[in-house]
């Protein structure tokens, strides 16, 4: 699967419907300080589940909504899609059909937070087992950020040993192990 667009509305500084087209392999954002780059980088951890406000630069979760600039009044939701193209099939179980797709979360002031996939509403867990054991989604290490780097070589053992069984592939079948023993 391989990211296409991100299209954001509300999110943070993204206050109008933009859609960022990510052409090729490599892709470099750029600008001046404060323009939005890390916010790009929000939005894909938050609607590939993120649950912490503080991973996300934030104190609670509707600081993501827009919240008014000198010229803006804030708005009532935030929401985020991204768009995969899946023409090799590779998406997990019944997804595998689909030639593109679809994830977004969206979430009002009021606290309600949604998930879709292909527009269908889905539960949070649905979006995590679309992404488990390809590094992608919360815990991978398809996100590399300032000090990852460090914390990887500084890591515990037992902390490598997670990253290691992302890249396996292992991590989905521990995930589910662990739910049936919980049951
Ligand atoms: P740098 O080069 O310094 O890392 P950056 O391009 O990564 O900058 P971001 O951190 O993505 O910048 O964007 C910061 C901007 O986003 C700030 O101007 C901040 O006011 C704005 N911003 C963050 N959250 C919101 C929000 N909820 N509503 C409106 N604007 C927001
Ligand atoms: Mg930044």
């Amino acid at each position: 699967m391989r990211l296409t667009h991100i299209k954001l509305a509300g999110f943070k500084s993204f206050v109008d419907p933009s859609t960022i087209h990510v052409a090729g392999q490599l892709v470099a954002v750029c600008g001046p300080n404060g323009c939005g780059k890390s916010n790009v980088i929000d939005a894909v951890r938050w609607v590939l589940g993120e649950s912490s406000a503080k991973q996300l630069r934030g104190e609670s979760m509707q600081d993501v909504i827009f919240n008014g600039s000198g010229s803006r009044k804030p708005v009532g939701r935030a929401s985020v899609e991204l768009v995969f193209d899946n023409s090799a099939g590779l998406a997990a179980g019944q997804w595998s059909q689909y030639a593109e797709i679809s994830i977004k979360r969206v979430l009002t002031r009021q606290g309600e937070s949604s998930y879709y996939i292909n527009q269908l509403p889905v539960r949070r867990r649905d979006i995590t087992d679309l992404f488990l054991g390809t590094g992608v989604g919360k815990g991978g290490y398809a996100i590399i950020e300032q000090g990852m780097i460090s914390r990887i070589i500084e890591a515990r053992p037992e902390e490598l040993r997670h990253f290691l069984e992302e890249a396996a592939g292992v991590s989905k079948y521990k995930e589910r192990r662990r739910e049936t023993e919980s049951r």
